[in-house]
């Protein structure tokens, strides 16, 4: 059963959101993910400032609305149903979304507000000759999206470079937390459910040799767009990878190299990636996901967890 809720909504709630920042009423996620698909979110909220979000989401629960944050969309399909209640956008751009909060030798330390897209902090970083951050290069989303997923890539993962996060926790209460060994896992940083990030305290380095800094990154770049399908709308690799081997390949080996449902098809490029070819609907994209789990598993006895979040009733 799928309640819409946009209509349900108090007038009363609606100018408590309207005071904290943006409404759009029944917004298509199609276009706040990168896959282009998703049916409509019944209240996309932009909020003013993320630490609002507390407050939101206890009212939220008051007038007995479901509630979400997501990030640059980047990591998530979204059911063509679109998605019940209030979805919370944390990404776009902001005033002073970056800081300096220490300096020492040769080492520094940053806040990032979680809605500071990667690729702005990036520059931010290359124009001032810090490293430690070129693993971001091609990287697309938000600072807070980046840490819910720990994204990264073979050079290195943002845990490899975030001390601390400043939170909502499950309570409501804005505080921060410092990162331990235990929360790190692969594509994934473990919060209690129910944790909203607003914003993460980086450790860079001072280089000497800022241009290799700016060729690593560029390099980086190159190559992405020599071996990831970028001209097609994506979430980057579909699969984790299983332990000691490549999703990619596994794909690949199965025989699946350029299977299509409906618009959506295993990339030739990359075999982890699920393109939208210009009419893809989520449905398609998540009957393909499954047909992968179901052949490969069939196949090579290993099955594939996808790394992209299924958000909604399919
Ligand atoms: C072309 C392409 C290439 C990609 N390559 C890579 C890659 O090399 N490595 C990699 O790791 N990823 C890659 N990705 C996936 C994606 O970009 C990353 O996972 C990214 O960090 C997600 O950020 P986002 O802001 O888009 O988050 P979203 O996709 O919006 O959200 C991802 C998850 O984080 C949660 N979330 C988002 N913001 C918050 C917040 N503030 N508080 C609490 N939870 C939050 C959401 O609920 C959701 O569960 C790629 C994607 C594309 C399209």
């Amino acid at each position: 059963m799928c309640t819409r809720y946009s209509a349900m909504i108090t007038n009363k709630f609606l100018a408590f959101l309207w005071r904290m920042g943006t409404v759009l009423l029944d917004e298509p996620m199609s276009r706040h993910t990168t896959y282009r698909t998703g049916g409509p979110a019944d209240c996309l909220f932009i909020p003013n400032n993320p630490a609002c979000l507390g407050e939101v989401r206890e009212m939220a629960k008051k007038e007995g609305l479901p509630f979400l944050v997501i990030g640059g969309g980047s990591n998530i399909l979204v059911s063509d149903k679109g998605i019940r209640g209030i979805v919370a956008r944390v990404c776009g751009e902001v005033d002073a979304g970056i800081r300096t909060v220490a300096q020492k030798d040769e080492s520094i330390v940053v806040f990032v507000d979680a809605r500071v897209e990667k690729k702005a902090f990036l520059e931010w970083a290359l124009r001032r000759g810090f490293s430690g951050m070129e693993f971001m290069a091609g990287l697309p989303g938000c600072i807070g999206g980046g840490i819910a997923m720990n994204a990264g890539t073979h050079i290195g993962w943002f845990s490899d470079i975030l001390t601390r996060v400043r939170i909502i926790d499950k309570a409501g209460m804005l505080r921060e937390k410092d990162i331990t060994d235990e929360m790190i896992s692969y594509r994934e940083l473990r919060f209690e459910e129910g944790t909203i990030i607003v914003g993460g305290y980086f450790r860079l380095q001072k280089t000497n040799d800022p241009q290799s800094i700016q060729k690593i990154v560029e390099d980086i770049i190159r190559e992405r767009e020599q071996k990831h399908p970028l001209e097609y709308p994506s979430a980057g690799s579909v699969f984790k990878n299983p332990h000691g081997h490549f999703a990619w390949k596994l794909i690949n080996d199965s025989g699946l190299r350029g299977y299509a449902i409906g618009g959506a098809k295993i990339s030739e490029k990359h075999t982890n990636f699920i393109i939208n070819t210009g009419s893809a609907s989520s449905t398609d994209i998540y009957k393909l996901i499954r047909h992968v789990q179901e052949v490969v598993e069939k196949e090579t006895h290993i099955r594939l967890e996808p790394e992209v979040k299924i958000i909604g009733e399919f």
